[in-house]
């Protein structure tokens, strides 16, 4: 096949416009991103000669090899990994190789990432970032075990096209060949590179050697001349310590060594927020280097998401994403895990059913949620940024993982009634705080934000008897909350069933029940086809009236997600609560008894306008959209116009 001359797609000519103008600090990133890619070919490389033997019979001498060379101007890093064939050249160099790239295309454009460039590492766009130093990159590539005339030529001045074509290469795994911008030389400098290596690739298992020249006395002096006389030599030097990270002496790792490393794993280019470091030791040994992010990864709600630490088994990855060793509602942890025990070729399906995958996991997630609660009560701060970032995620757990049910409940904040807003409580401290007439319930309300459910009418009675109710505000909070218990409570919506906070009332609300049973009928003769029943309220103070669910119905906030995502509920009318103290209940009343004197029943039409301006009033407090808004508009300029004549 010839040479072709294809152009980037838009997110990639888009990204190289912002690495090029817009990156100026940290240029120097571009060669950890290199040998990061060098060593991700290596470990899979090994991984399948693992597997695969015969398939792999070339050089297995790992290593990534830096050449600099200031008369060309050229600056190679080539690593003997697995390559690419002609085909994942293009898709691996000429597009961004993950879903989302319109959020990607947004997220570049934002004026976070404009005032914070390095962010974009986040977004695996590695390879691209050679274009802040380089004018121009030639990448020479062989898979493993194709033959040597399959091997790839890709260039490309950043002009927005690049070019691919055959090319015949000796060795397996890629040559990435920089041409550095004469205002970037000193990335040709020996000390410079080695600066480099050192600061972001110490901990890279492979070895990273460079050929440099030395000057060295002769070997076999002959006299007092010869012993002072220096030879240029050239040595291959490895520049970087290779000693895994996971299986150093904490004591001797440097905060800044780990943070390389958690760059390194993860694509992100912030620090983290914690470090889990461990060994455990026993029938099944392993090491454990994990990592709590500090910002939740803009794809972490896409399916290609990677899930799970790196697995090792002594010192060789064996896959870089473990799902099967990490739960889902921990998904957003990175590291690595390197398993003494676990067989070398163990396969990705064997994984699944391996029992020590499963006691590792398990250890992992105890660790992992002993972290979590540390820093809840050793430092808040942190862990309120953590939560702010993946405690909804961690909430899931409640879900997937009955076994650490009250674990994670334990870790979660909430904002409530009566919490001042921007301040949290744990479910310990509701619990604490409960009066003592408040007996087997955690209450709570699902509400977009938290002002709005202060403003609710269904929490008017919670208010008056200084119940604190949970203000719930994240999507999935009505999937596991709803008839969740802690420490045998039980929690309630305050939307759904009857409420009743004071005992002594309950005489009351029956006796107002038999009271209003008559006008309650007419209205729910009018509103029978959207409410079931029509009672007396113990959960109003202020407001005439309000929807609820029934006790066992589900909770309306889960109904509008599920709506709101196409799926089928079934249609669960509301009950409409009548506050029996309020002034418009006892007008409606007094009308009504009126009309019942008369026998002519002319203030029919008016209880039916009531009937339905109520039951709208009460929708929109639930959140609710009208059936008929213009209807509503014109029932409540109607009411306006009368009051006006008859003032
Ligand atoms: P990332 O490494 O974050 O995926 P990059 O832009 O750095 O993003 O690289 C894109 C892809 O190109 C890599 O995922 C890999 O598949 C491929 N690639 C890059 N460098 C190499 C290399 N040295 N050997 C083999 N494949 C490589």
């Amino acid at each position: 096949m010839s040479k072709q001359n294809l152009e980037f797609k838009t997110e990639v000519k888009q990204l190289l416009d912002l690495m090029i103008h817009s990156l100026y600090s940290h240029k120097e990133i571009f060669l950890r991103e290199l040998i990061s890619n060098a060593s991700d070919a290596i470990d899979k490389a090994r991984y399948e000669a693992l597997t695969n033997p015969h398939l792999h019979e070339e050089d297995k001498d790992w290593k990534i090899e830096i050449k600099s060379d200031k008369e060309a101007k050229t600056l190679t890093v080539s690593d003997n990994g697995i390559g690419m064939v002609m085909d994942e050249v293009i898709k691996q160099l000429g597009t961004i190789a993950h879903s989302g790239t319109k959020e990607f295309l947004s997220a570049i454009q934002s004026k976070e990432i404009k005032d914070n460039p390095e962010l974009i590492g986040q977004f695996g766009v590695g390879f691209y970032s050679s274009f802040m130093v380089a004018d121009r990159v030639v990448v020479l590539t062989r898979k493993a075990g194709t033959d040597y005339n399959l091997g790839v030529r890709w260039e490309s001045t950043s002009d927005g096209t690049y070019t691919i074509e055959e090319y015949e290469k000796k060795t397996k795994g890629t040559d990435v060949i920089l041409y550095i911008k004469d205002e970037e030389k000193k990335y040709l400098d020996e000390w410079e590179i080695r600066t480099i290596i050192k600061k972001y690739s110490d901990y890279i298992a492979h070895p990273i050697v460079m050929e440099v020249e030395r000057e060295r006395p002769i070997d076999d002096p002959q006299n007092d001349a010869d012993k002072e006389k220096r030879i240029k030599v050239k040595e291959t030097e490895t520049l970087n310590m290779m000693k895994a990270i996971w299986l150093r002496n904490k004591s001797e790792i440097e905060e800044n060594e780990y943070n390389e490393f958690y760059k390194h794993v993860s694509h992100d280019f912030t620090d983290p927020s914690k470090v889990i470091h461990y060994k455990a030791e026993g029938t099944n040994e392993f090491n454990a280097l994990l990592f709590i992010p500090s910002h939740a990864p803009f794809n972490i709600l896409f399916k290609d998401f990677k899930i799970g630490p790196s697995l090792y088994v002594n010192r060789v990855q064996i896959m870089e994403n473990c799902e099967d060793l990490i739960p889902i509602y921990l998904r957003f942890i990175k590291g690595v895990v390197d398993s003494k025990d676990l067989p070398l070729n163990v396969s990705r399906e064997l994984l699944q059913k391996n029992r020590q995958i499963e006691v590792i996991k398990k250890n992992i997630s105890k660790k992992i949620l002993d972290t979590f609660k540390e820093m809840l009560e050793n430092d808040y701060d942190k862990y309120l940024a953590f939560y702010k970032e993946f405690g909804h995620i961690v909430k899931e757990g409640l879900h997937h993982d009955h076994a650490k049910r009250e674990t994670i409940a334990e870790l979660l904040l909430f904002s409530s009634l009566k919490t001042p807003e921007g301040q949290y409580i744990t479910l310990q401290k509701y619990i604490d705080n409960m009066p003592i007439k408040q007996k087997g319930n955690i209450y709570f309300i699902t509400s977009p934000s938290i002002s709005s459910a202060l403003t609710s009418p269904y929490i008017e009675a919670f208010k008056e008897q200084d119940f604190d109710v949970l203000v719930l505000t994240d999507e999935i909070d009505s999937f596991v909350f709803d008839h969740f218990t802690y420490k045998d409570k039980t929690f309630k919506s305050v939307v759904k069933g009857d409420i009743e906070l004071d005992e002594s009332k309950k005489a009351e609300k029956t006796k107002e029940q038999a009271h209003f049973k008559d006008l309650f009928d007419v209205l729910k003769e009018h509103l029978k086809d959207d409410v079931s029943e029509v009672r007396a309220s113990g959960r109003l103070k202020d407001s005439p009236c309000c929807l609820v669910a029934a006790e066992h119905a589900m909770e309306p906030s889960m109904e509008k997600i599920l709506k709101s995502m196409g799926q089928e509920v079934p249609d669960n009318k509301r009950i409409l609560e009548i506050n029996p103290t309020h002034p418009i209940v006892t007008s409606m009343q007094n009308i009504f008894e009126k009309d019942k004197e008369s026998q002519g029943g002319t203030h029919k039409e008016m209880l039916k306008q009531y009937s339905l301006l109520l039951y709208n009033q009460a929708l929109l407090l639930e959140g609710s959209t009208l059936k008929d808004p213009s209807g509503f508009a014109k029932a409540v300029t109607q009411l306006m116009v009368d009051n006006i004549k008859s003032s």
